[in-house]
């Protein structure tokens, strides 16, 4: 693996600027992975041993996909939305798992740490740099069950909706009264639909929301 400072410029670069999040991020990733014995995770072999849960969609996010490789497209990335400054690093091979939470009273700590700074960004992203691990992290060895269907590799699992027709991958299915669905039939979507009928798109999209048409990608 590289420096931390190497790591940090392109996790900033990768990332669209450099920020508290940025060094809090690589640092846990460097420690996840030193912890479960990679030391070069984002490549052949190693790629494939790892496993990260981010439990927070924000800037340490994309320092720690950085560092370790770990992506969604991938599947070596798992996005737990807690709304917490945690990640869990796997190694899929030994079992080895550790959960790294960033400390709430590290905030407080950055003026210790960095006291010549004035700027606040500055001063945590120079603190954050500075502080020793324990002030920084929670760590805590923990032990993470992967299923099948969270694996990365060819789809291994895939049901049809029985209202819609759709396609459903990696058993996110759902069985309500007695009826296999995909998410968005049994539980509703985030988005609602624009008709519009004299539209051609609409149409089409009309005709996908009826099963007539499937997505094509496998
Ligand atoms: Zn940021
Ligand atoms: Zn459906």
């Amino acid at each position: 693996m590289e420096d931390f400072e190497t790591l940090l410029k392109g996790s900033a670069e990768a990332h669209g600027h450099l920020c508290p999040g940025q060094v809090v991020g690589v640092r846990m990733a460097m420690e996840g992975c030193r912890l479960i014995d990679l030391d070069n995770p984002d490549r052949l072999p190693q790629i494939k041993k790892l496993i990260v849960y981010v439990e927070m969609d924000r800037c340490a996010t994309d320092a720690i996909s950085f560092v370790t490789g770990a992506r969604l497209g991938r599947r070596s990335l798992k996005f737990v939305d807690n709304g917490i400054m945690a990640a869990t690093f796997v190694n899929l091979e030994t079992g080895k798992a550790f959960r790294i939470v960033s400390n709430e009273t590290s905030r407080d700590l950055a003026e210790k740490y960095a006291p010549e700074i004035m700027d606040k960004n500055g001063q945590q992203i120079l603190a954050y740099k500075r502080m020793p691990l324990e002030d920084l992290f929670a760590i805590q060895e923990v032990q993470v069950t992967v299923n099948a269907s969270d694996m990365p590799g060819p789809t291994r699992f895939k049901a049809v909706c029985q209202n819609c027709g759709q396609v459903v991958r990696d058993k996110r299915e759902v069985m309500k009264d007695d009826q296999t669905l995909c998410r968005p039939c049994a539980m509703g979507t985030y988005y609602q639909a624009i008709e519009k009928k004299d539209n051609k798109q609409g149409k089409k999209m009309q005709a996908h929301a009826h099963g007539e048409k499937q997505s094509l990608c496998s």
